[in-house]
């Protein structure tokens, strides 16, 4: 046995005979004949000369070298058996070292380490080796230990150091990098343009932008990584606007944007929602030709289309493209996603799915958020079945988006089965069930899940707590939900954030301690922002405070003038007191604004169909039917003592005519679709984008006793009203209507309807046995039961 090295994998090694092992060596192949010169030869000599006769030590040396450049973890490790074999390693420190920058090139660090350790006489480019071999696999501690080790040795650092002992510094984020750079400054290197590149690298990591800036006014030279590391850094530590400004300096000083320049500028204007600036980006890609095969340059362009709001381009080029992978089909569905485009979000998936694309977690999430926003329970659980089928059932990300899904499609159930039999339940799983419990009203349920999940040695972060205080708000737990507040910081060392405070001022007000809530905001530590105010506003319109109301407005119109849904809070408020007057005061600033507020839509999903309903909706296929129910609808409620509470019609109109004015509401439309087509029994599930108001409130309900129906009903507020044997929680009761005259109002839904081209979601079909409403659906453990019926088929049409 050779004595130095003994690597286990090799422990049989020196039975190895040299005719055995040609057997294992490679013959030339196409593949290193396409790389250089260098290893051509190199390999043909160690194919023929081993078949023959042992390596020398020099032949043996420049193989590895080559080898290690091409990364051949297979061919190297045969060398090394081979150099075993033939006994040349022994006492060799040329070849060893060789061997464990070898090893160490290649990511295979525990050999690379073994060998390490077993020389004595350990040169500075071993050294190098071993700190890039730990920086760049991940391991920076280690990379940082070994660092400190070689100085200890007395080996002075050099440039090639420098780069991976930064780059290692800067994964780790620790404030050590500002010491290294003192020693690069010790060493004379601070003029050196690898060295500096990686410090601004570093800098840039660890969000030091002043420092990163003083290394770069400092550079001697600077080249396109340089540049290019400055631009990132700016887009990465939040200053877009300054990454362009770097950008004009590296074009002043004669230097060409490459790939990795666009494509920090891409990322710039992403977070800018820069859309001129991207296309001129776009233009300059196309004109170079950069883009080609380039995927990341494809999916930043479709992303930063996306991002800032053009769906229409992005879709454009995404289908001029023919290079496209998972990332650019992720990136457009969440892009319509994100555009409130269910619909064609879905579509493209199904597209995505008959190309045969394969889906990563992303593009799941990113199709379940579109599921539940549209309430289409039936089509998530045919994405529940796809996941499980695609083998990622367990993964935690797709878990918890489905528990989110499936409590925002008014299944609570399935949310709990799905958190039940994940294998891993992580703190954002947790936080997904607190929120869907608190969703549908269930106050004091998720409190105790929120304690369960204390008791599994979660610590709590600010999500949860978001979650959490925001079901206490559903439910009206006023003193829990103070309780929660003011043990974030004590018990669990958790800063309240903007968020925490909003879910508080929406508690106290939405209980109506609207005194209390101002006194609140008042006393913040952080300065409140208009969300904050606009909780309160909300409140003061729940509880008819005009007073502190204009107050609240006021300051929300000075934070964000844009902010659409407060003002017509207001003008609700004002109609709602009958002050037709400011009504119309507050109608006429919108318009001048040019602010538009959205359509409002229901949503229904029958029979895998997604049916979408408009107030006072004519254009539906059995529109006769509908009216002719809502009618028949009417008359029976109002046998049954129902009163119409007219105040949610914000016109000022007879009597008689807000009375019909409110039987032509989109959830009522729904309503009478769904129990048209559905038998006794059926639970009927309907979203609404906007809020759902107040006589829409109390006749569902109505309905849902006379019908002897479940009918569950989600709104803006994502408060999901349980109705039929569910406790109501304290639904809002807001209908958002800001055009004075209704025509003006159904003209400007049409443009939208235009854009939309869609009433009914009838582009999939995915059939699945499983779904079947009438049952209910979980018998059997969720998973097994999907399992059982796997899609099979899934046909377009369109
Ligand atoms: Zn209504």
């Amino acid at each position: 046995m050779n004595g130095v090295l003994t690597p286990n994998f090799f422990k049989h090694s020196n039975t190895i005979h040299l005719k055995k092992l040609s057997i294992l060596l490679p013959k030339p192949t196409n593949t290193f004949t396409t790389t250089t010169t260098t290893t051509t030869t190199t390999t043909t000599q160690f194919t023929q000369i081993s078949l023959n006769q042992p390596l020398t030590s020099l032949q043996c040396g420049t193989m590895l070298q080559s080898l290690t450049n091409s990364k051949s973890f297979k061919r190297g490790q045969q060398l090394h058996g081979h150099m075993i074999s033939c006994c040349i390693l022994r006492n060799n420190t040329y070849l060893n070292t060789k061997l464990a920058a070898f090893y160490s090139n290649c990511g295979a660090m525990y050999e690379a380490q073994v060998i390490f350790d077993q020389i004595v006489l350990k040169n500075l480019f071993l050294w190098n080796s071993m700190i890039r071999g730990y920086a760049s696999n991940g391991y920076p501690m280690k990379s940082l230990v070994l660092y400190r080790e070689m100085m200890s040795f007395g080996q002075n650092p050099d440039n090639f150091t420098y780069p991976f002992v930064l780059k290692a510094c800067g994964d780790l984020g620790d404030d050590i990098g500002r010491r290294v750079h003192c020693e690069v400054v010790v060493c004379g290197l601070e003029s050196d343009i690898y060295v500096c590149n990686s410090l601004l690298s570093m800098y840039s990591k660890c969000g030091e932008m002043d420092m990163m800036k003083k290394v770069f006014d400092r550079m001697p030279e600077r080249d396109l990584t340089s540049w290019n590391t400055m631009i990132s850094g700016c887009v990465r530590n939040g200053d877009p606007r300054e990454a362009f400004l770097v950008f004009k300096m590296m074009e002043k000083s004669g230097l060409v944007a490459d790939a990795t320049t666009l494509l920090g500028l891409l990322s710039a204007c992403i977070h800018l929602a820069a859309l001129e600036l991207g296309k001129v980006i776009h233009a300059y890609v196309m004109r170079n030709n950069l883009a080609w095969c380039n995927s990341f340059l494809i999916n930043s362009l479709i992303e930063m289309y996306c991002s800032c709001n053009s769906t229409v381009a992005a879709r454009r080029y995404f289908e001029e493209v023919t290079w496209k992978d998972t990332v650019s089909w992720n990136s457009l569905i969440s892009g319509y996603s994100r555009k409130a485009d269910a619909f064609e979000s879905l579509r493209l998936f199904c597209r995505m799915v008959l190309e045969g694309v394969g889906p990563d977690q992303v593009t799941l999430v990113a199709v379940l958020g579109a599921c539940d926003q549209i309430t289409a329970l039936q089509f998530s659980m045919s994405v529940h079945s796809y996941i499980i089928k695609q083998g990622f059932g367990a993964n935690s990300m797709v878990g918890t988006a489905l528990i989110d899904t499936y409590s925002k499609c008014g299944s609570l159930a399935c949310s709990c089965r799905v958190f039940d039999e994940m294998p891993v339940k992580t703190l954002v799983s947790w936080s997904a069930l607190v929120a869907a419990y608190g969703l549908h009203g269930k106050g004091r349920e998720a409190l105790l899940i929120f304690n369960d999940m204390i008791v599994n040695s979660i610590t709590p972060d600010e999500g949860v707590f978001t979650s959490v205080l925001t079901a206490c708000s559903h439910a009206g737990l006023v003193g829990e939900g103070k309780e929660i507040f003011y043990s974030m910081k004590e018990k669990y060392n958790v800063q309240p954030g903007l968020a925490h405070y909003s879910c508080l001022v929406d508690l106290l007000g939405r209980a109506g301690h609207l005194d209390e809530a101002f006194e609140f905001i008042k006393a913040m530590e952080i300065k409140p922002t208009s969300d904050i105010w606009a909780a309160l506003l909300s409140a003061c319109r729940l509880h008819r405070n005009v007073e502190l109301a204009e107050l609240s407005a006021q300051r929300v119109f000075e934070m964000n003038p844009k902010r659409v849904s407060s003002y017509v809070c207001l003008s609700n408020l004002y109609a709602a007191e009958k002050r037709w007057d400011e009504v119309e005061r507050v109608r006429a600033l919108v318009r001048r604004k040019g602010l538009k507020k959205p359509p409002g839509f229901s949503f229904i999903e029958l029979d895998k169909v997604v049916h979408r309903f408009l107030v006072g909706d004519k254009s539906h296929q059995q529109k006769d039917d509908i009216y002719a129910k809502l009618k028949e609808l009417s008359q029976r409620l109002k046998e049954a003592g129902y009163k119409p509470d007219t105040s949610s019609v914000l016109y000022d109109v007879e009597e008689e005519v807000k009375e019909k004015m409110l039987w032509d509401h989109s959830e009522r439309l729904a309503i009478a679709f769904a129990l048209i087509h559905t038998r006794p029994g059926t639970i009927i599930r309907i979203t609404k984008n906007l809020r759902v108001c107040g006589d829409c409130h109390t006749v569902s309900k109505l309905i849902s006793k006379l019908m002897c129906r479940e009918i569950i009903m989600r709104d803006i507020r994502r408060c999901l009203v349980g109705l039929f044997g569910f406790d109501c929680s304290k639904g809002s009761t807001e209908f958002l209507d800001l055009y004075s005259n209704p025509e003006e109002k159904r003209n400007e839904v049409k443009k939208e309807e235009d854009f939309y081209h869609l009433h009914y979601l009838s582009m999939y079909h995915f059939e699945l046995l499983f779904l079947n409403f009438d049952r209910p659906p979980l018998l059997t453990p969720l998973g097994l039961a999907l399992k059982k019926n796997l899609i099979i088929s899934c046909t377009i049409i369109s």
